[in-house]
């Protein structure tokens, strides 16, 4: 008997460690629920909501394949191993299958799990499915990760124009075994149920998933290059949470986006083209995890700035997170990201410059308040884009360009339109006062809407005379 564990690869569709069981014989499948791991790493309420959710579905799914889903409880990852070889005893399995995950106690986890099961005769078989090349595969010529991620496209573009990584096919039905199917919770303590609204919003399953490919690969991909950077259009193509959940595989997307752009990834539709370098993108900050796993134990990449002297300032994060900064562009972004679980990609660079450089304060506060809110969350997009905003990261934005939010604001968002939609008491503003209202002198007297919390000007100047005090070298550590 082979048993297949699913972690972030909730689909039965080019999935290629379930169809390397199913190739192998008689399969059934487990997922683990770790909500003590899960809180530790501050996953999302509503994206344990989402993994639950699409449990659901993909039991559904396997049963028509006639394998059973069982759902076993390991609070911690270090019980992993333990309650997976109880498993494999009382089934009596050869094989378990999985498709690696990445991060540090990710791969701990794994490694624990494979040298039990060794010790009881059952082979790990473990494959790569998350991304398009192995982490490790992808080097400079000196043989170490790239730091650079134009370079690093490169690489994958020529390794792309050698072989398209090609979809697994969905593996036929079984006999049907003699052990029942377990039910999935419909929620899991500590983590509360999100809003019916938001539950809405994101409808879990893979037909959901392929659905938004396609639609988003019909039309809106074309004009994804200018249309991706304006907030209040639905010009991305918000697939990041089935992404992060492995609803949907990369190479699908890859697969979609070819079949768009004539086979080609890097000449040709313009949109096309620029939504593979995001999928690129995911993948060069994966491979960031694996070859430098300091990111992931909340280190800078660069670790000169570890050096910096953040503020503690906690009524000014307190602020942000709540959506009281008095920026408008700012606030409305924190009320999508609370109210949907989600926000838009040029907001997210924005908020996050905003508190790591006009606020001065630590990335990490913000990475873990993101974490906590995401229907998305992703510890290498997460920790990547945050590292990104307060120039403390690989391939980072330079310390000294520091995104004005009111310009950002001026410029994605002319006529207001987002932030009037979350920020609603703002609506009897002109498009043009809406982005500042503090420029009015006190002569907006109609809502309570704050003050901006910070002077942008000065606050830019301490920052960049911060990052400049920094030592310039320092040691760099092995991992
Ligand atoms: P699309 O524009 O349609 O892009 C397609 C896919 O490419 C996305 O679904 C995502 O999987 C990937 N992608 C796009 N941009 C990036 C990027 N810059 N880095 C890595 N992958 C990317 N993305 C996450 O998936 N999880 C996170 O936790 C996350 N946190 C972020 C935090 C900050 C501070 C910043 C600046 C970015 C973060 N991103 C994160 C990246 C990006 O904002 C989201 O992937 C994107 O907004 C998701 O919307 P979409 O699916 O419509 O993306």
């Amino acid at each position: 008997m082979q048993l297949m564990w699913f972690r972030t690869d909730l689909r039965v569709h080019d999935n290629t460690a379930f169809a390397a069981a199913m190739a192998n014989g008689p399969t059934v499948a487990v997922f683990l629920l770790s909500p003590g791991q899960w809180q530790a790493h501050d996953d999302a309420p509503c994206k344990v909501d989402f993994w639950l959710r699409n449990l659901t579905e993909l039991s559904r799914e396997l049963g028509k394949l006639n394998v059973p889903l069982l759902i076993r409880n390991a609070d911690y990852w270090d019980q992993a191993a333990e309650v997976i070889a109880k498993l494999c005893q009382e089934l009596d399995i050869a094989q378990v299958h999985l498709n690696q995950e990445y991060g540090v106690n990710e791969t701990l986890r794994d490694d624990q799990v494979a040298q039990t099961l060794e010790t009881q005769g059952v082979s790990l078989q473990s494959q790569l499915d998350q991304l398009f090349f192995q982490p490790g595969s992808v080097l400079t010529k000196t043989g170490t990760y790239f730091q650079v991620y134009s370079q690093f496209r490169k690489i994958c573009y020529q390794r792309l124009h050698e072989q398209i990584p090609q979809r697994v096919a969905k593996p036929a039905a079984q006999t049907p075994l003699a052990i029942n199917a377990d039910s999935v919770p419909a929620h899991v303590e500590p983590f509360a149920p999100p809003s019916k609204a938001l539950q809405r919003l994101w409808p879990a399953g893979e037909d959901e998933a392929m659905r938004r490919l396609a639609a988003f690969a019909e039309e809106p991909i074309a004009d994804y290059q200018t249309d991706r950077d304006i907030p209040c259009k639905p010009g991305t193509s918000q697939l990041s949470a089935y992404l992060a959940a492995g609803v949907v595989s990369p190479r699908q997307c890859l697969h979609a986006a070819l079949a768009f752009n004539r086979g080609e990834f890097d000449s040709g539709n313009a949109g096309a083209m620029t939504w593979v370098n995001e999928l690129l993108w995911r993948e060069f900050y994966k491979h960031i995890l694996v070859g430098y796993p300091r990111v992931s134990k909340h280190r800078a990449f660069r670790v000169e700035t570890d050096a910096l002297k953040w503020r503690r300032a906690p009524a000014e994060l307190e602020a942000w997170q709540q959506g009281r900064s008095g920026i408008p562009i700012i606030d409305a972004a924190i009320r999508q990201l609370l109210s949907t679980g989600w926000m838009h990609n040029r907001l997210r660079m924005v908020v996050a410059m905003f508190l790591t450089k006009n606020l001065l304060i630590d990335w990490r506060e913000g990475e873990a308040f993101f974490m906590r809110h995401l229907i998305d969350g992703d510890l290498a997009a997460n920790n990547g884009g945050w590292q990104w905003s307060a120039s403390t990261g690989t391939d980072a934005a330079p310390y000294f360009r520091i995104f004005n939010p009111i310009s950002q604001s001026q410029r994605f968002d002319p006529d207001g339109r987002f932030i009037r939609h979350w920020l609603p008491e703002l609506d009897g503003l002109s498009n043009k006062e809406i982005h500042d209202p503090s420029a009015l002198g006190g002569l907006f007297a109609t809502t309570d809407y704050p003050s901006p919390m910070v002077d942008l000007k000065s606050s830019r100047e301490r920052a960049i005379n911060a990052f400049r005090d920094l030592p310039k070298t320092v040691e760099e550590p092995s991992a």
